[in-house]
């Protein structure tokens, strides 16, 4: 059964600092609390990034888009704001109606609030940007199959996703590389988060950091073929996923 991970203006702690720091050039403290790491804070000017101040990942994801484009979990709208400059026509779609409202007040032209999983939002796409560990949108490993199956529908054929990831296996590596993690617990990329913003506690949500050979191993099972575009400076990686067609 399909569970809608739409948010309300209540519960959505990311999109309140997003339209504090629109409004006013400001913002307090985006705390993000995890199961894995320390309590931790997301700056809150970098959503608002420009393409200079991106990672060269970042910025090679940009420059691979062509033709109809989904910016999937846009936020502040930091891609898809100079894509749409650049010409392309882009799509935004995030499940914060806050983050919705910025990018709509930024002229970002076509913006929905939608979760990417809702069976009724069906489009065709040439490119499909998820950035910033977009992985994490897929939540869990074994929703990999529901995530490609998405994918089929939103996708022209020979179409691709662009997309950003980390392997998180330095966090479990002893001084020997070797891993020290419980094989029982599920992949070690599967992270739960929530934030919190002023007095808004948002809800727990999985976000799933994928190492390149399980999500290559995943993509093939289900009708793509992953290439690795390009390595970060630690762990991270762009990954292109093309459906066969
Ligand atoms: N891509 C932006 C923001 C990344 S934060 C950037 O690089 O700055 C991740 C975003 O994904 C958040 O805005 C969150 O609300 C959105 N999101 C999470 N799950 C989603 C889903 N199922 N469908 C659409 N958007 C989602």
């Amino acid at each position: 059964m399909y569970r809608s991970a739409l948010l309300s203006p209540s519960e959505d702690p990311m999109g309140s600092a997003i339209l504090e720091y629109f409004e006013t050039g400001k913002a307090g403290r985006l705390r993000v609390l995890s199961s894995l790491f320390d309590e931790d804070e997301m700056s809150v000017p970098m959503l608002f990034r420009a393409p200079s101040d991106m990672s060269p990942l970042e910025r090679k994801a940009m420059s691979e888009c062509r033709g109809r484009v989904l910016d999937v979990g846009a936020g502040a709208g930091c891609h898809a704001l100079p894509l749409q400059q650049q010409g392309f026509s882009v799509t935004a779609i995030d499940v914060s109606p806050l983050s919705v409202e910025v990018m709509q007040r930024r002229g970002i032209t076509e913006v929905q609030h939608v979760d990417l999983f809702d069976p009724q939002f069906i489009d065709s796409f040439d490119t499909v940007l998820m950035l910033m560990n977009g992985s994490g949108i897929i939540g869990k490993i074994d929703r990999l199959p529901e995530f490609f199956k998405k994918m089929k529908l939103q996708l022209k054929p020979g179409g691709q996703i662009l997309m950003d990831s980390s392997d998180l296996r330095y966090i479990f590596e002893d001084e020997d590389g070797c891993m020290d993690i419980d094989l029982n617990a599920g992949y070690y990329g599967e992270v739960d988060f929530r934030m919190k913003y002023r007095r808004i506690t948002g809800r727990p949500f999985d976000w799933l950091y994928i190492d390149f050979h399980t999500l290559a191993y995943h993509a093939s099972e289900n009708g793509f073929t992953a290439e690795l575009v390009q390595e970060g400076e630690h762990y991270d990686y762009l990954a292109r996923l093309v459906r066969n067609t």
